[in-house]
């Protein structure tokens, strides 16, 4: 192996190491996607409040059944007594007025209860739409929530393929290159954020974007280990 296909070696291992590092950013990205865990949370409040709807549509239901129970009895109660004030059967006056007295508390009461159902029933229908409307954007927050999932779940699986797969293309590609070479390349990725191999294109550094001088890019041309003076990257000449 030439020391020019060395160091094209050498720029195959800078990309599998740089797709790896992307990867593993990618995979923590995933693991704290913010957009998941918001979804999750819209999702959960549409539940809440659907629930809320359906409770007090419950109370009022149950509201208006005892009204109407209530109503039912007070009417039969105070048709009874009517027809006893009524009926000439009672001549006592004190009586009378009692029981007088007795009727127009009842009309007053039944009047009350009344309300009360009329009232409950009105919610009840307001409710309706309510209710449906905050169903549909439940409907709506499953919908996305899915998506998302369904999203992440696809990107995570191509991720942890790759992620699966790049150690040992690392490995074979490492294998091929010079243990002088790689160690210094090792040293650089620590220093310069990960990339250590960089291409020299017309006589710039892949790596800085500087221009490399010429006695430089000429010891590149040949195939020699060069480092770009701005950045310290090892360059590889490519026409
Ligand atoms: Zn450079």
């Amino acid at each position: 192996m030439t020391e020019h296909d060395q160091l094209r070696q050498l720029l195959e291992l800078q990309a599998a190491d740089s797709e790896l590092m992307a990867k593993e950013g990618e995979r923590l990205e995933i693991e704290q996607a913010r957009d998941l865990v918001e979804a999750r949370e819209r999702a959960k409040l549409r539940e809440e409040s659907v629930q809320a709807l359906h409770d007090r549509q419950a109370r009022l239901t149950r509201e208006v059944a005892w009204a109407e129970k209530e109503a039912a009895e007070l009417k039969r109660k105070y048709g009874e007594l009517e027809r006893r004030l009524y009926d000439g059967k009672i001549a006592n006056p004190k009586e009378l007025e009692q029981m007088r007295l007795k009727s127009e508390q009842m009309k007053q009461e039944l009047s009350t209860v009344d309300d009360g159902a009329l009232a409950a029933m009105e919610e009840l229908e307001s409710l309706k739409p309510a209710i449906e409307a905050e169903e549909r954007e439940l409907a709506a927050a499953r919908v996305a929530l899915a998506d998302r999932e369904r999203e992440h779940g696809a990107r995570k699986t191509e991720i942890e393929a790759a992620l699966a797969s790049l150690p040992a293309r690392r490995q074979t590609l490492a294998a091929t290159i010079e243990p002088a070479l790689l160690a210094e390349y090792e040293r650089i990725r620590v220093r310069r954020g990960g990339v250590a191999a960089t291409t020299l294109i017309k006589g710039i550094c892949g790596g800085c974007r500087v221009t490399v001088p010429p006695m430089l890019v000429s010891k590149a041309r040949q195939g020699l280990p060069v480092k770009c003076e701005s950045c310290g990257r090892i360059l590889c000449w490519i026409e």
